[in-house]
């Protein structure tokens, strides 16, 4: 079995490719490995749903996981659970076949990771409601004796779970993993990029510099790697969520709703750019919904809408009844979330300029400077498990891993 190290990027998408450093290990991979510049996002691109995808090489319709929240309609924004627990993804994961293995994995901030059986090192991605203590929830959700090491060490790197300080420390304990326990399978997830572009803009200068700091972050993965007997095989994995892209206009769906006299059928829950809308008592009747909406497209800021139909030709999770797509600079508020103010935002469906992620592969053995053709997100965790030689009979998705290894 071969070893990987996989760094998720998130928000990074095939437009910032231009921006690399010709020296960064990013650029060096794209130049002598193998990668894929449109690796299609899930619907809605969302963080975790994205992510799940990416470990399992199944949609959010059999993972279940298709929004970063379960939907809580009458819960405001802050008070919301997230979909934190490995026990929210309802098929097996990367993680599971390396551990049939006998093989282990670290995590370092992985959504839908947490209280993970699979993991032998986690640091968990989660963050506390109010009134709870974060320190104690990180405890409880991860592996104690891991985070503490790394608090002990690293502590000093992080301002709370404010960036860049959150990326930079989740890229030195990453390095400390790979040195001391040498993971068959380590996956960090590094939000810098994600957080600049909601904060300033998707194309913003503080942007550009995340990209710069992510690459500087790889350089030092993959040094730890070198470094690292029983490591220097490893395989380096880079891949990505979604893209973002700019926000002006606010629309509360709750408000349409109302307007519409369909409150009382419907909730709705943002995503962003898209939205999910969910019957809220049998017999509350899609169509007409459907109907009312399409004659008022443009005033409630909708590019168009899903109906059932297409919400199952998208993989979409089963549970909302139909969805809609929002126009240009608009963002959707279901009316339970602050008042964000963010400049840039996701949560697309199919089609929009932010769906091309990537998927690299760099080390031993693999085939130098080839790009592969267009894939869905669920071909990356088969083809991940058909480069390390674990089985994930369980992915929809397709093993490219043929196309990739010398
Ligand atoms: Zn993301």
């Amino acid at each position: 079995m071969r070893k990987a190290v996989l760094v998720s990027l998130d928000a990074f998408f095939d437009a910032d490719i231009k921006e690399l450093q010709p020296d960064s290990t990013l650029s060096r991979m794209l130049r002598e490995g193998v990668f894929c510049r449109q690796v299609k996002t899930v619907f809605p691109a969302l963080t975790y749903p994205a992510h799940v995808t990416l470990v399992t090489g199944c949609d959010p319709e059999d993972t279940l996981v298709g929004q970063n929240q379960p939907w809580q309609p009458d819960t405001p924004n802050r008070h919301r659970v997230w979909y934190w627990e490995r026990k929210h993804i309802a098929v097996p994961t990367l993680f599971d076949a390396v551990k049939a293995a006998r093989r282990k994995s670290c995590t370092v901030l992985w959504p839908v990771c947490c209280k993970n059986p699979a993991v032998s090192w986690c640091f968990p991605e989660v963050h506390p409601l109010p009134g709870e203590n974060i320190v104690l929830k990180t405890l409880r959700y991860g592996s104690p004796a891991f985070i503490l090491d790394g608090e002990r060490r690293f502590g000093s790197l992080r301002q709370g779970i404010s960036e860049p300080g959150l990326s930079n420390y989740a890229a030195a304990i990453t390095c400390r993993a790979i040195r001391r326990h040498r993971p068959d399978l380590t996956a960090v997830h590094l939000i810098d990029l994600d957080e600049m572009r909601h904060h300033h803009g998707t194309f913003s200068p503080e942007a550009r510099d995340a990209i710069r700091r992510n690459e500087e972050r790889l350089d030092r993965i993959l040094q730890a790697m070198g470094e690292t007997p029983g490591m220097e095989d490893a395989l380096l994995i880079a891949v990505s969520d979604h893209g973002q892209s700019d926000i002006s206009v606010t629309v509360n769906l709750t408000e349409t709703l109302k307007k519409l006299d369909l409150a009382d059928d419907f909730g709705v829950q943002s995503n962003g750019e898209s939205a999910y809308f969910f019957a809220r008592r049998e017999g509350a009747d899609p169509a007409r919904a459907l109907s009312l909406l399409q004659s008022r497209l443009k005033e409630n800021g909708i590019r168009r809408l899903y109906g059932p139909e297409d919400l199952r030709r998208m993989h979409a999770v089963p549970g909302p009844v139909f969805a809609c797509e929002a126009a240009d600079q608009v963002v959707f508020s279901d009316g339970l979330d602050e008042n964000k103010r963010e400049k840039a935002t996701h949560g697309f469906g199919p089609g929009h300029p932010g769906e091309n992620c990537l998927f690299a592969v760099f080390g031993k053995g693999i085939r130098k400077g080839i790009e592969l053709p267009s894939m869905p997100m669920r071909d990356v965790a088969p083809t991940i498990a058909g480069l390390m030689g674990v089985p994930l009979p369980s992915a929809r998705g397709m093993d490219h891993s043929r196309e990739i290894l010398l």
